[in-house]
């Protein structure tokens, strides 16, 4: 067994151990959190491995390496791919392209635009809504007070399906607050869109707040694949 398959798998074991007591104390079932291993400026070599080792669902950010990268995999069929970085509207073609799931939409241009060219590939694509859970306008996403009417435009879309929110907690804030208004959001949105069950939040350094107020996803990097600052 190579040195890099072994530490993938004892961080990967780390995680999962993590994800079992959190559900536990949360009284949830742990197949209830499924767990998304971000995969960003790490090659298609490591993403193999841990498709090996049994990873189902992974998250790319940079559209400029993912779609070579999903491209390279040895077992694409196995992977559910989640595009969760910042989407431009001329890019969203590319995305749309090798991604089966979008969890970072914010605003109605991207909502056509995605759906013009899902519509090209003959397809439909998974679709959360990315909120911005900051006191002033941040690092991308919808305020929630608008996310309410992203939603109904995402639940118009031929070929988009709505399947819930996505946030990153704030930096330096409290993140169990901001996911416990995560979540408020999400019933919202489910109110009037009942198949939008998702809810991705949480990360290597708060996974366990994230599960607490009911993540349904978990979108983890450093924690499994190490700091992307030693690549260099
Ligand atoms: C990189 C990234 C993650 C993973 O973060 P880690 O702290 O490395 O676990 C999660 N979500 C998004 C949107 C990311 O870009």
């Amino acid at each position: 067994m190579s040195d890099r398959r072994e530490a993938l798998g004892a961080n990967l074991a780390v995680v999962q151990d993590r994800i079992a007591r959190a559900t536990a104390v949360a009284g949830r079932a742990v197949d209830d959190v499924e767990l998304v291993v971000v995969t960003k400026y790490f090659p298609a070599a490591d993403v193999d491995l841990l498709v090996d080792l049994g990873v189902r669902h992974i998250g790319e950010n940079k559209d400029q390496e993912a779609g070579a990268k999903v491209a390279e995999l040895s077992r694409r069929d196995l992977v559910t791919v989640h595009f969760v970085g910042q989407l431009q509207s001329n890019k969203v073609g590319h995305v749309a392209a090798y991604a089966d799931v979008v969890q970072s939409v914010d605003r109605p241009k991207i909502v056509s635009a995605l759906d013009r060219a899902v519509g090209r590939h003959d397809r439909t694509l998974e679709v959360l809504l990315q909120v911005s859970l900051e006191d002033r306008a941040g690092r991308g996403g919808v305020v929630p007070e608008e996310a309410l009417r992203l939603a109904d435009l995402v639940g118009d879309a031929a070929h988009l399906t709505l399947r819930g929110v996505m946030a990153v907690a704030p930096l330096g804030g409290e993140a169990r607050r901001s996911f416990a208004r995560l979540r408020e959001v999400a019933d919202g949105i489910r109110a009037g869109h009942p198949d939008a069950t998702w809810i991705s939040a949480g990360m290597s350094g708060d996974l366990e707040e994230a599960v607490a107020e009911g993540a349904t996803h978990l979108r983890v990097g450093t924690a499994i694949l190490g700091s992307r600052a030693s690549l260099g």
